[in-house]
């Protein structure tokens, strides 16, 4: 545990510095530990210390096994609709709503349950045909598409980046993003968040205008090997 708060340590003072440089406040920047494959005694003992709150899940059944209600959890991997219902009020956002089908059972069983669960849609930036997520260009219509939906709140944009495009490439693709979220948030003040970076691109992320990191190996050390 001590080595992961000196990772904390590390993260906060390299993203004060970009923060420092970029006229952004430091505080805007919300952290997530993407929590996948660590345990649940490490992410209370994180919890505790007060600084990372919020605990990103990728599977459900994992995050059925670890689930603590005095944790804060979203789901930030790839939902399958027939798992929608372990999850719906229990995390503070899905994360990942990138399809009508996935929305509409989140908005049927939110609507069983009497809440309203908030959501991020993702974004491919990269507009890789591997990943989940939409392209900034169906953004718009995805949208006006769930308005029917009355149990769902869509908070923001979680978008992955893609690997290995060198830093330049990276940026235009944070960019993009950054631009679509910008325009959305000014008719839309509900819609906040923008959910961009991971170990290898956080400072890049906040650099371009992300105000949720999603950290994993940089925060935790390298992820045990699963076979
Ligand atoms: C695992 C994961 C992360 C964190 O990845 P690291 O590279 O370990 O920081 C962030 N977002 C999602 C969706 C993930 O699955």
């Amino acid at each position: 545990m001590e080595k992961v708060i000196a990772n904390l340590n590390e993260i906060l003072a390299k993203i004060n510095l970009v923060c420092a440089e970029k006229s952004i406040n430091p505080q805007s920047i919300e952290l997530i530990a993407a929590s996948k494959f660590r345990d649940v005694e490490v992410l209370r003992a994180l919890n505790d210390d007060g600084r990372v709150t919020v605990f990103g899940e990728n599977k459900v059944q994992e995050f059925k096994n670890k689930y603590d209600e005095n944790l804060t959890w979203d789901i930030i991997g790839q939902l399958q609709t027939n798992k929608v219902k372990y999850v719906v009020g229990k995390v503070r956002y899905i994360s990942s709503v990138d399809r009508i089908a996935l929305a509409a059972e989140i908005d049927r069983i939110a609507s069983q349950r009497n809440v309203v669960q908030k959501c991020l849609i993702e974004v491919n930036s990269g507009e890789e045909d591997c990943k989940g997520g939409l392209t900034v260009g169906e953004v718009d219509s995805f949208l006006t598409e769930l308005h029917k939906f009355s149990h769902i709140k869509i908070c923001g944009i979680m978008a992955v980046a893609p690997q290995g495009v060198g830093e330049e490439n990276l940026k235009k693709c944070f960019k993009k993003v950054k631009e679509k979220f910008d325009e959305i948030n000014a008719r839309d003040v509900d819609f906040n968040v923008l959910s961009m970076g991971m170990s290898e691109d956080f400072l890049t992320a906040i650099e371009c205008g992300s105000n949720q990191v999603r950290l994993g190996r940089i925060l935790f050390g390298e992820r045990p090997q699963v076979l």
